[in-house]
């Protein structure tokens, strides 16, 4: 048997979970992520040499399953799908020892295209986002006009490349509350789990505010009163989502309520951007520069200790002690670390 080599925080939560950011370039512009006025054709984004290369990913992804107890790792980006050579990259992520789950984020515009390689490579889950099913609704939120067909697209080439499928939608206020149970009544017939996701305070670019979120409760109500709903317990210790299903079957629909309903507590995640700067919060202000130690000549062991040490002074509970001050405080955009 292995020896358990998980590492604690402050507050006694292990590590298990890393999210890789590969590119913090996208195609879309949601207004909610990378709205177009700031994210311009002048945006200075990451040079190849800023970026960490597949080799210095990988060799971070294995120190983090072998040493710190990571089981679970996810890409996402930016668009993840927007790096080139992707699936070498999750290949050599499924061949470290120790890997239990290896998902993506992606838009899924590029499915199309890379799905069967991906799920050659050993991707095993996608998680989709889409957040309207009315052309003019989604187009004014990706930014770009891209319409819904070619996400379904995306949602339908990743289903037949055997990948397992799951739906993310932001809601918003007065953005897509209206599509909560048109999406609901869709991917229910369509089979495909769907998870509803708070709008959230991430970065300082969204121009968020409380009143624009669609709380948890009232996104359960809309469907509820349409299909009966029942609660169900989590899959896991420190699943995100709140899961649901409609009474009588085992159809099952999930809500992330970061902003309504925040679940710090069980937080087990580490996000590294695809500058290599590590994230012990999603609405972190300041990360740890790992990029900087890894091109120099620090042996794995030396790496491992910066790791972990910075994982055990980890207090972070940014949704449980959200305020006015907090969330206008600086904070890092969500194309950085990926969600
Ligand atoms: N480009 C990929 C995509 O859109 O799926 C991966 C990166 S994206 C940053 C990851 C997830 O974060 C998406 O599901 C997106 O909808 C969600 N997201 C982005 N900004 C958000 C915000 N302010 N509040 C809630 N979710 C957000
Ligand atoms: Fe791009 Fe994803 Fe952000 Fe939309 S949510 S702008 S698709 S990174
Ligand atoms: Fe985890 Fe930070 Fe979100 Fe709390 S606010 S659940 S600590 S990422």
């Amino acid at each position: 048997m292995q020896a358990d080599t998980t590492v604690y925080d402050y507050f006694n939560r292990p590590l298990r979970d890393l999210r890789i950011s590969v590119t913090d370039k996208c195609n879309f512009r949601c207004t909610y992520c990378m709205p177009a006025e700031i994210f311009g054709p002048d945006y200075p984004f990451l040079t190849n040499k800023e970026l960490l290369s597949f080799d210095e990913l990988e060799r971070l992804a294995k120190i983090f399953v072998a040493h710190l107890g990571v089981k679970k790792i996810r890409i996402t980006g930016g668009e993840p799908l927007m790096r080139p050579k992707l699936a070498e990259f999750i290949e050599k992520v499924k061949n470290i020892e120790g890997v239990e789950d290896i998902a993506m984020t992606t838009n899924g515009s590029l499915l199309p295209k890379y799905a069967k390689e991906l799920k050659a490579a050993g991707l095993k889950r996608v998680s989709i986002s889409l957040d309207s099913l009315n052309d003019e609704i989604f187009g004014k939120i990706n930014g770009r006009g891209v319409s819904v067909q070619t996400v379904l697209d995306g949602i339908d080439a990743a289903s037949e490349a055997g990948l397992q499928v799951k739906i993310n939608m932001v809601v918003k206020r007065g953005m897509n509350d209206s599509e909560v149970l048109p999406m609901a009544k869709f991917f229910r017939e369509k089979g495909h789990i769907l998870r509803f996701i708070e709008f959230m305070d991430v970065g300082n670019t969204n121009e968020w505010q409380l009143d624009d979120v669609y709380p948890k409760k009232q996104i359960i109500e809309d469907i509820n009163e349409v299909m009966p709903l029942e609660a169900i317990d989590p899959n896991y210790t420190g699943e995100v989502a709140s899961r649901y299903r409609y009474v009588g079957t085992n159809d099952e629909i999930g809500v992330i309520s970061s902003v309504s309903d925040a679940f710090c507590s069980t937080c087990n995640r580490a996000r590294l951007s695809a500058s290599g700067m590590l994230y012990t919060c999603l609405f972190a202000s300041k990360g740890h520069d790992i990029r900087s130690p890894l091109r120099t000549d620090l042996t794995d062991e030396q790496l491992t200790k910066l790791l972990g040490d910075i994982w055990s002074g980890r207090t972070d509970r940014y949704s449980e002690e959200r305020s006015e001050a907090s969330t206008s405080r600086k904070k890092i955009e969500m194309s950085h670390i990926g969600g």
